[in-house]
């Protein structure tokens, strides 16, 4: 295995509480269209991503087991975080790799 290296960065979340019965009502917090839920561990099924399908922000959403509420936070971009000189364009749309 291949071990890269691991920076840092500073960054705002923007987040808000979330009805956990209601997660297929859920909004984008930028654009107010409606989000697509994907739960990608069957283990948690208390948390989720959810994406937008007009401005294509991602949000992670978590609630709690019997819980009345949860949190959903925006993720920012990745270009947002770390200076440009570290992306790389890569034309197969896939980071990584020693092809
Ligand atoms: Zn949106």
């Amino acid at each position: 295995m291949r071990r890269e290296l691991i920076r840092s960065t500073s960054a705002t979340f923007h987040y808000s509480t979330v009805r956990s019965g209601r997660l297929t009502e859920l909004c984008c917090q930028k654009c107010q269209a409606n989000l697509e839920i994907l739960q990608p561990n069957v283990d948690r099924p208390d948390q989720f991503l959810a994406i937008c399908s007009m401005c294509g922000t991602w949000f992670r959403v978590e609630t709690r087991i019997g819980g009345v509420r949860g949190v959903m936070v925006s993720l920012p971009e990745i270009v947002s975080l770390v200076p440009n000189e570290e992306i790389i364009p890569n034309h197969s749309g896939l980071s990584g790799g020693d092809r």
